[in-house]
């Protein structure tokens, strides 16, 4: 109910019972505050805020007191202002920031309070010291609590916005102080460094370590974060051309405040020395003289940009001419704007007329597109986080290690179930850091996904819990699905999974009683040769229960990569024009020849059948059936399971181009480099988990003479039409974009999802998540509330298959592999940034405590991990995380250290995603350490 009240003589609407603070910061009248902060408890501790009430005995907080109707409030009376000086003075009385001497720095909002109310810093040159000065070693946050005024706001932060309670306050009066954990490191008490604590603290106690000394900006500018597809945003603060530092942004739709360490310390990578800054061609490019006999590709030489482009002009047009167009192929990227993909799949289908374009999503979600557009008729994640943090009334992840991989939604979840008291249910093999708030953790075997689900709905319908209602006006095949389970009881699913009968009882009668549940996953679900299976089993669960089309519910698949649900969108697929058309509808073919349609009367594929997907590519080029490869910001070598296999195609390949930021382990196989460049140095828009289109901005010019990859992908499509005579007619035909901008308004008019999305709107403050479908349509936040897209929901029945490959005698170990919340796939960004190195430097494996000392091995230990595709050093790490048969590894490190070196390329029939998850192993210990990680 609105209300209204008085503030300085001026007529105030509020909310009934509304803080003071809050009413007022409405209405623009800024009352000072030290310990408050509107996402934080209210401890009232600093008393700054206190403010006058007619009526009310003496001054009350503004941050604690709530408004009623016609209340009278003065926030600057003279009494005030004398009080404040006083409690200023007082905190200044203590407050030592000497350890800032020197540098200059941004007026923390403590030195800002003190000169509104001209407070100055008493001499302190005799002060000792009561704290030693930057007192721990995380390499991100910078501790100092000689400016510490013990407001407690990192303490809340920690705890109340991250989950984590790093923080605790120590000692009384006077020894009053901020401890980590028990009086012990940051990282030692489990911090995350997520920098939440200091981008909370008001004097700079906390502070961000590797912008520490760096000076002031000379200006900041809002963008997206280019790691996980969360799609935080914040303030990138530049000065003379580098990007000193991230700051929150308190207006970030998805994240407010909340960064975890890769977007908010992850950003050095951007001015690293090994930029790729001149376009680069192999010698034997250069003097005409052929590729060495045993596949080589020999020295590069850095050339102009037109040589460059020239040349990939040439050479793809002639292959296009002699071999015809299925002989090129594109593999784009997940981490590129939408305008990008948008342009790489046009470069494939208009000016080389094949559907040969894909990208990494191939290895990462394709199975979760596949399975929920077969039940539903649309492949996406149907709910927005925030409405699964706030209405969920379960929460199931399986196959997500949400708080490392999209940590900000997975300090949300935590929140949840901390602060709202759901119950959260996790499925993962291994003890994920999220597990430890799970009223039930079910450690089911690798690759046995089905039968869990299935052992789950089975006792659902047992129990009658389904929704028949849902079940009967919205889906169809029920009877079916139900035969099909039928054999799924507890203790057939038991033997299967490994997880005790009672203990699926248990979580089946947590979801069949507390809804709506959001089910939430990621690769441990899509990455096996079952992947589209799993999915399937998932969108039956939530029909079961009528969990679609609800706040809190829904299926929730984490895209990894920044932009994979973008890239997908806009079509970088060998099925789909952009928006998820088919490639084999004459109507859609038609529609878009006639958009594309050059003077020749040709500009999309002859072929309407779907093209060759990334790993079908990469094996084509190996035997010549693909002549010409063009890769954009992916590093095969690294990412696709099997990489000695990987490595022998791309040697065996014709011509190889690799647009990139970085040299990379796939760039010893390309044959052109051509230098993009970074998020931080061009514009555009990328679209998260929750399908909301963002955009991204130019900070600083491009490195170098690295050029942004939309200008890089339109001249050379430009230069390809001249070459072959052939010039644009249809109406979005052209090529001559001034900006990314440009390229949405064309995005726009051929995706129906993205109908109504507009560079005018994101700048204006519209929230976009699609289907937009007009200027005027706000967007969904919420799929499926009436319908599926395809009508009814369908339901599958799918039976539970083992995986290709399990352990045995020669190879007793089952490896699972993944990420780790201080690294982002492939590395070659994070591995660009010393604080994260600094924490986490080699490749690790985990082991069981039971397989460690069987195999005598000790923790730390360098290890070689042997498969029958190859062999991967790693540093031991003995844990209980994994259980006993298991090992996990990671695929952040190259050479050696890669974990794809074992994995293997066993694929799932329908999406073609790999298996990362599951594969054989055998240990061997370093009897000579000479390899011994660095
Ligand atoms: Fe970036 Fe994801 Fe971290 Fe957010 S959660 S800061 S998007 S990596």
């Amino acid at each position: 109910m609105t209300i209204e009240v008085a503030i300085n003589d001026q007529l105030v609407t509020a909310f009934d019972g509304q803080p003071i603070v809050l009413a007022a910061a409405a209405a623009g009248i800024e009352i000072p505050t030290l310990c408050w902060h509107p996402d934080l408890s209210v401890v009232g501790s600093c008393r700054l805020c206190a403010v006058e009430v007619e009526g009310m005995h003496g001054p009350v907080m503004a941050c604690s007191t709530a408004t009623t109707a016609g209340m009278i409030i003065r926030t600057e009376t003279p009494d005030l202002i004398e009080e404040r000086r006083e409690i200023l003075e007082m905190l200044l009385a203590d407050y030592d920031d000497r350890g800032h001497q020197g540098t200059e720095r941004a007026e923390t909002q403590f030195d800002r309070w003190c000169r509104h109310y001209d407070v100055r810093r008493p001499d302190r040159s005799t002060l000792t010291p009561r704290f030693p000065v930057d007192s721990d070693p995380n390499p991100f946050v910078r501790v100092d609590f000689n400016q510490c005024i013990l407001c407690t706001c990192c303490v809340r932060a920690c705890e109340e916005v991250q989950g984590r309670f790093v923080w605790a306050v120590a000692g009384r009066g006077r020894a009053t102080r901020i401890i980590a954990g028990a009086d012990t490191t940051m990282l030692d008490a489990r911090c995350e460094s997520c920098g939440a604590c200091a981008a909370y603290c008001p004097t700079g106690a906390l502070d961000d370590r590797p912008g520490f000394g760096l000076g002031v900006p000379d200006h900041v500018v809002t963008t997206t974060c280019a790691y996980c597809g969360v799609g935080c945003q914040f303030d990138l603060n530049v000065k003379e051309d580098r990007v000193l530092r991230v700051t929150s942004n308190p207006q970030a739709p998805v994240n407010g405040l909340s960064l975890c360490v890769k977007g908010r310390y992850g950003h050095e990578f951007v001015h690293h020395g090994d930029r790729l800054t001149r376009p680069r061609v192999r010698q034997y490019l250069l003097d005409g003289s052929p590729r060495s006999a045993d596949g080589s590709r020999g020295p590069w030489c850095e050339v102009e940009w037109e040589y460059a482009l020239d040349l990939v002009a040439d050479k793809f047009s002639g292959i296009h001419l002699g071999s015809g167009s299925d002989s090129l192929a594109f593999c784009s990227s997940a981490k590129c704007s939408n305008e990008e993909n948008y342009l790489v799949q046009k470069l494939a289908r208009q000016v080389f007329g094949t559907h040969n374009v894909d990208h990494c999503a191939r290895l990462c979600h394709s199975s979760t597109v596949s399975g929920l557009t077969m039940s539903f008729g649309s492949g996406a994640m149907t709910n927005s986080m925030d409405d699964v943090a706030a209405h969920a009334q379960a929460l199931f992840i399986i196959g997500s290690n949400t708080t490392e991989q999209h940590p900000v939604f997975g300090a949300m979840l935590r929140q949840a179930v901390l602060q709202r008291g759901i119950p959260l249910i996790v499925a993962d093999p291994r003890r994920i850091d999220i597990a430890e708030h799970a009223r039930v953790h079910l450690r089911h075997q690798p690759g046995t996904d089905v039968a869990l689900i299935n052992g789950l709905m089975y006792l659902v319908l047992e129990e009658h819990g389904e929704d028949r209602a849902f079940i009967e006006t919205r889906c169809e095949n029920f009877e079916t699905f139900c035969n099909g389970i039928a054999k799924y009881d507890p203790d057939y699913v038991s033997r299967i999974t490994g997880v005790a009968p009672e203990l699926l009882r248990q979580t089946a009668e947590i979801i069949a009683s507390h809804r709506p549940m959001a089910v939430i996953w990621a690769m441990g679900i899509t990455q096996h040769t079952t992947g589209v299976m799993n999915v399937l089993a998932l969108a039956n669960l939530q029909m079961l229960l009528g969990n679609l089309g609800v706040p809190g519910g829904g299926v929730n698949p984490l895209r990894g990569q920044n932009n994979v649900q973008g890239a997908c969108d806009m079509g970088t697929l060998p099925n789909f024009f952009p928006g998820y058309q088919s490639v084999t509808d004459p109507a859609v073919k038609a529609r878009f020849a006639q958009a594309w349609e050059l003077k020749d009367g040709r500009g999309i594929p002859i072929r309407d059948q779907p093209g060759l997907t990334v790993t079908e590519m990469i094996e084509a080029a190996s035997v010549g059936r693909i002549r010409g490869l063009y890769i954009l910001g992916e590093n095969p070598v690294l990412t696709d399971p099997d990489s000695n296999h990987v490595r022998r195609c791309l040697q065996n390949a014709e011509f190889v181009v690799l647009q990139e930021i970085f040299p990379s382990a796939t760039s010893e196989y390309a044959d052109v480099l051509l230098p993009g460049t970074s998020f931080a140095e061009r514009d555009g828009t990328f679209t998260n988990t929750e399908r909301r289109v963002q955009r991204f901005r130019q900070a600083i010019p491009p490195i170098g003479e690295s050029r942004p990859d939309w200008q890089i992908i339109a001249e050379l499509a430009r230069s390809v039409l001249s070459r072959q005579g052939r010039r644009p007619l249809g109406p979005l035909a052209g090529w001559d974009y001034q900006s990314p901008s440009e390229i949405m308004e064309e995005i726009a008019a051929v995706t129906p999802q993205y109908r109504g999305v507009s560079y005018v709107r994101i700048e204006r403050g519209d929230r976009l998540q699609w289907p937009v479908t007009g200027l005027n349509h706000t967007g969904t936040p919420i799929l499926h509330v009436d319908q599926f897209p395809r009508g009814k929901g369908r339901f599958h029945a799918v039976d539970h298959l083992p995986p290709h490959e399990l352990p045995d005698e020669e190879f007793p170990l089952l490896l699972t592999t993944g990420r780790v919340l201080y690294h982002w796939h492939g590395g070659e960004m994070t591995r660009r940034v010393a604080g994260l190195l600094e924490i986490f430097g080699d490749s690790l494996l985990e082991i069981s405590p039971e397989d460690a000392s069987k195999h005598g091995i000790q923790d730390a230990e360098p290890l070689l991990v042997v498969s029958r595709r190859g062999r991967m050093q790693a540093r031991a790490i003995v844990t209980p995380r994994v259980g006993a048969g298991i090992v996990f590894g990671t695929f952040h490190f190259p050479g050696e250290q890669n974990v794809n070196n074992l994995t293997i390329a066993a694929l799932d029939p329908v999406s073609k995603i790999p298996e990362y998850k599951v594969c054989a192993v055998r240990l061997e210990t370093v009897a000579n350490a000479a390899f011994a990680l660095a």
